[in-house]
């Protein structure tokens, strides 16, 4: 029987589930990999970055030309002038692997495996035993194995130049005794393959070490109110799945110990919100003006601008609606599009917008974080912005103490408090941007020189939208709280 052909990808698969493994192979027309596009593209693009820091390496070019690659490989792995190659191909006994960069030095290869995370995780090793079993395999001199990820000390200082960005771990102890079990993944790989659908139970597994992307093929459909949403979750949970009770309806009345979990179950089953007067109190005594303020952030994994560090989180929006008295609601916005370091103008029109007095709405503790490393970015309007900080009032843990409604399925973030609370109100009527993650994509897209001009006033119009509504849903949620 032929050998099915299996990749550094599918083995890895298989590694996390034999399941996912054959619906990969078999059955990709299932698979929701919507939540990881953003991740492969950040990957690839620090992968690219990587490259660029090997100056004179050879590209192996990725395209349909399985044949091409193996023998452009080959010839350059002969080639005494080509020192490094990326995406190096190889093929062994039916499993195919790429090798993110392999330099040819004197005592021998040393392989790095290019990863856009900031550590070392546990499972990076299988990773590069496999491609260090293919290359020891077809009889190549592998001296050192390493990972290369993201070195988020690495400060840019806006001259592009990345040196210092990746940070590159020696793995060799750790994979080197692993290599020796290829030989019996594959063996077991193939045996799933030329089998039915292996039958496995739904569990740990299917998020760790990955999300797998067959989850909603896999998962059984959940109950309206499934146990797994009670807030803080713990023990309880799985204790309450081990019975049989399912459906957090169904728990008997004296069983939960914990006071929010209890008021959870408490308010769905009698399916009416409770809403505790003492917020009304606690919101009527504070005076106008009222402002509410919301941030949309980017930390892309690879610095923009100078003195940014990988993954740091830079404002580039905020929208504003200020409440002058009860009747009164006006809105200040602000979306810096020109690529250049947002932090100073948006401050700028922050400070404005806030006025002097009045207390300022935020939902969580973001917003503060946020202003903080303002500060740190922008010490020269350090005294503006801490008196912002003095005023800032976070809605959530009002909300959280005194606000409960079945719909919001144990939790109180605003995308589940408004539709329950302000059911005209709907973060899905939104098109286009509708999360955070949605919302710093959008922002990288705009300033991407790239882009056109009708796809940045698209994304700008969505990202107006997008913001507007988070202050608009804090403006009604304090209303709704406060008796209004
Ligand atoms: S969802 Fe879980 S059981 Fe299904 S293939 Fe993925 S890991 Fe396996």
């Amino acid at each position: 029987m032929a050998k099915t052909g299996l990749s550094k990808s599918r083995i890895i698969a298989g590694r996390q589930c034999p399941k996912r493994l054959y619906l990969e192979t078999y059955h990709p027309e299932l698979k929701d990999d919507s939540g990881s596009e953003a991740l492969f593209a950040i990957g690839n693009a620090f992968g690219e970055l990587a490259r660029d820091l090997f100056p004179g390496g050879l590209l192996i070019e990725q395209d349909d030309d399985l044949r091409g690659a193996l023998a452009t490989t080959e010839n350059a792995m002969r080639d005494d002038r080509v020192e490094t190659i990326f995406e190096a191909t190889f093929s062994y006994d039916g499993v195919l692997v790429r090798a993110d960069i392999l330099k040819k030095e004197n005592d021998g290869l040393v392989l790095t495996e290019i990863k856009a995370s900031t550590s070392v995780k546990p499972y990076h090793a299988a990773d590069c035993a496999v491609q260090a079993w293919v290359l020891k395999s077809l009889g190549h001199d592998v001296q050192r194995i390493q990972l290369g990820h993201v070195n988020n000390q690495f400060v840019y200082r806006g001259d592009g130049n990345y040196h210092g960005i990746l940070k590159e771990e020696d793995l060799t102890g750790e994979v080197t005794p692993i290599i020796n079990q290829v030989d019996q993944w594959v063996t077991e790989m193939r045996e799933v393959l030329v089998g039915d659908e292996p039958e496995i139970a739904v569990g740990p597994q299917c998020s760790s070490p990955y999300d797998c992307p067959f989850q909603d093929y896999c998962w059984p459909p959940m109950p309206d109110y499934p146990v797994s949403s009670l807030p803080g979750k713990g023990p309880i949970v799985q204790a309450l799945l081990g019975e049989g009770i399912e459906d957090i309806r169904d728990i008997p009345a004296d069983r939960l110990t914990n006071r929010n979990q209890e008021r959870v179950r408490r308010v769905t089953v009698a399916g009416i919100e409770e809403l505790d007067p003492k917020a009304a109190e606690l919101l009527n005594s504070l005076p106008y003006p009222r402002y509410h303020l919301d941030f949309e952030t980017a930390g892309p994994t690879i610095p923009v601008w100078a003195g940014m560090r990988p993954n740091q989180q830079v404002p580039f929006q905020f929208s504003c609606h200020i409440e002058s008295d009860e009747n009164t609601l006006t809105h200040r916005e602000f979306l810096d599009t020109t690529g250049n370091p947002p932090m100073r103008p948006l401050a700028e029109a922050m400070i404005d917008a806030l006025g002097d007095e009045g207390p300022v709405f935020m939902y969580t503790g973001f917003e503060r974080r946020v202003i903080h490393n303002l500060i740190h970015w922008l010490p020269d309007l350090k005294a503006p912005l801490s008196r912002i900080v003095d005023r800032l009032v976070d809605l959530y843990p009002i909300v959280k103490e005194h606000y409960y409604h079945p719909d919001m399925q144990g939790s109180w973030s605003i995308k589940k408090v408004l539709p329950a609370m302000v059911p005209e109100l709907q973060y899905s009527d939104l098109d286009g941007v509708s999360d955070g993650m949605a919302a710093s994509n959008a922002y990288l897209e705009i300033i991407d020189p790239e882009t056109t001009g009708e796809r940045k006033a698209q994304l700008e119009a969505e990202l107006k939208r997008y913001c507007h509504l988070d202050t608009l849903a804090m403006v009604k949620v304090a209303q709704r709280l406060a008796g209004g």
